[in-house]
């Protein structure tokens, strides 16, 4: 079998080509003895043979939750959880190179920004770990006669359901974590197919820093497994990030046994320039807020809208800096944006720049699959502008996941807002001003689950992320986060 070789950098875990689940602390095969590839999609190298889970491996996995639940775990205090979660998060960021490392070798994602993760890992690990001790009911008062007191317990909701996509691989990992041992809760998470190994890793490293076996079990496999897994009768709630389509799915699954669902989306956010911007940091965001990551992020800012009044200059300069974007080797330091997941993934978004170009657009920059030395073996596309387009059109409208971005323009802040708001999305939004009154009622305006003003894809522990309409339902992030993660029980007393 051929294996990757990144020198000094390439991560122990590869020395093992087979790669097994994670379940009840040990890694194990799947029961059927299935197994699926992990590839580099910048080189089409083998990475690893990994487990492939079914609805069996489900069952086991939610067993093992299932009785870590209602093990040792249910009677540890909130300050015991904390403890192992400030050393989770410890043991993350000194592991950190390695769990980047995996991503840009799965994914094909920059190192450079791979490694951007380090501190958001660290820090949303030390915010959820200071939640655990925060969690608390309340005394009510009532209108009972005689004299009775009445309180609430909040008590962890059981077994969690995380299923993932393959965008930013140990970020989902650690942020779907994050509430469940804050609140006392277990998990079976299921990393995308194309990208499970920090996901395993990142396991390991949770039983290293002293979660008990059982308590976050990662389940590899493929898309049959998710589905097993969010029909699973024993599972309490699925917390999901990945396309519409899947979450309809999910949302399906799981009806029968009214389990709670939070779901994030897919998204087509709008990143609006007024005139009045600072065009020398809002040139090369818009650019950043699309071509970021190739293009695979939900909250990406892909229907730019610049008023007419600039439009010319602005479209120059974000063209020419769009040139300037050196796209190539995710582990080369100068890089900025690699290869995309998949030739599946490819062939989708070629398939958008060939609609678009049907339809009457113009590619003003790129268009094209790359090609030569370093490219051919892997997935790369060229950052694309489109111009000449109406809001009709397929790139328009729908999410393409990929380095396109549908450049429009708009004359009055009316309009911008309609056109900003014509979407079946509303994940997340960009406003460019030096207006406070622009900016005031653009945010107020805009039905997005994120409105960033002269900035963009800002994320922290602290602050709800998630969707408006089609982009899902639940906040991620935040204070309140972690209610998700929470029964509430009404207890009364009587005195008399
Ligand atoms: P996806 O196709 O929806 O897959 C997401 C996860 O669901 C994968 O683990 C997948 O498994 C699994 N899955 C597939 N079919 C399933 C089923 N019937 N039942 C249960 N699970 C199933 O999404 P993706 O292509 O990996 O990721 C891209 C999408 O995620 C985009 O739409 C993007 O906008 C969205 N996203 C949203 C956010 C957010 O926070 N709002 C963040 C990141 C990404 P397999 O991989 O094995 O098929
Ligand atoms: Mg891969």
């Amino acid at each position: 079998m051929e294996m990757i070789k990144v020198g000094a950098r390439r991560p122990a875990m590869l020395d093992r080509p087979q790669q097994e689940m994670l379940i009840d602390g040990q890694r194990v095969p799947a029961l059927s003895g299935k197994t699926f590839e992990t590839r580099n999609p910048a080189t089409g190298e083998l990475l690893a043979i990994v487990a492939d889970g079914d609805a069996q491996d489900v069952d086991r996995a939610v067993k093992s939750a299932r009785a870590a639940f209602e093990g040792p775990w249910s009677r540890m205090k909130a300050v015991e959880r904390q403890r192992i979660m400030l050393r989770l998060a410890d043991l993350v960021e000194d592991h950190y190179e390695e769990l980047a490392m995996l991503d840009t070798l799965d994914l094909g994602a920059p190192y450079s920004r791979t490694m951007l993760g380090k501190a958001r890992a660290g820090a949303l690990l030390r915010y959820y770990a200071g939640q655990a001790t925060l969690i608390a009911g309340e005394t009510l008062p009532n209108a009972a006669m005689g004299d009775v007191i009445s309180h609430t317990l909040k008590e962890p909701i059981g077994v969690v359901a995380a299923i993932n996509p393959w965008n930013g691989p140990v970020g989902m990992s650690v942020w779907k974590a994050g509430p469940v041992l804050a609140s006392g809760c277990t998990l079976v998470m299921k990393p995308a197919e194309q990208t499970p190994l920090s996901a395993l890793r990142f396991g390991e490293l949770c039983l290293e820093a002293g979660v008990p076996p059982g308590v976050i079990n990662i389940l590899t496999g493929q898309g049959a497994a998710g589905a097993a897994l969010s029909a699973h009768p024993d599972v309490d709630k699925i917390a999901f990030t990945g396309s519409t389509g899947v979450g309809e799915k999910i949302l399906h699954a799981a009806a029968g046994t009214m389990k709670r669902v939070t779901v994030e989306l897919g998204g087509k956010s709008p990143n609006i320039v007024f005139a009045d911007a600072d065009l020398d940091k809002a040139v090369p965001a818009a650019a950043m807020a699309v071509f970021a990551n190739s293009g695979q992020i939900c909250s990406a800012g892909t229907r730019l809208f610049v008023q007419s009044s600039i439009r010319e200059e602005f479209m120059e300069r974000l063209a020419a800096f769009t040139r300037t974007i050196k796209v190539g080797d995710p582990l080369d330091p100068e890089t900025q944006i690699g290869p995309v997941v998949s030739a599946p993934q490819m062939d989708k978004i070629l398939a958008y720049i060939e609609s678009a170009t049907r339809e009457g657009g113009e590619a003003l920059v790129g268009g094209k699959r790359m090609s030569g030395v370093g490219y051919d073996d892997g997935f790369f596309i060229e950052p694309t502008i489109f111009t000449g387009l109406d809001d009709t059109m397929t790139i328009v409208r729908e999410e393409i996941f990929g380095p396109v971005l549908s450049a429009l323009s708009f004359d009055t802040i009316e309009e911008a807002l309609q056109r900003a708001n014509a979407t079946e999305f509303g994940l997340a939004s960009g406003v460019w001003t030096s207006n406070l009154t622009t900016a005031h009622r653009m945010a107020r305006g805009i039905r997005a689950g994120s409105v960033w003003i002269n900035c963009y894809q800002m994320l922290d522990p602290g602050v709800p992320f998630g969707g408006y309409k089609m982009s899902g339902f639940g906040r991620e992030s935040g204070p309140h986060h972690i209610e998700d993660y929470l029964e509430t029980k009404s207890v009364w007393i009587k005195l008399d």
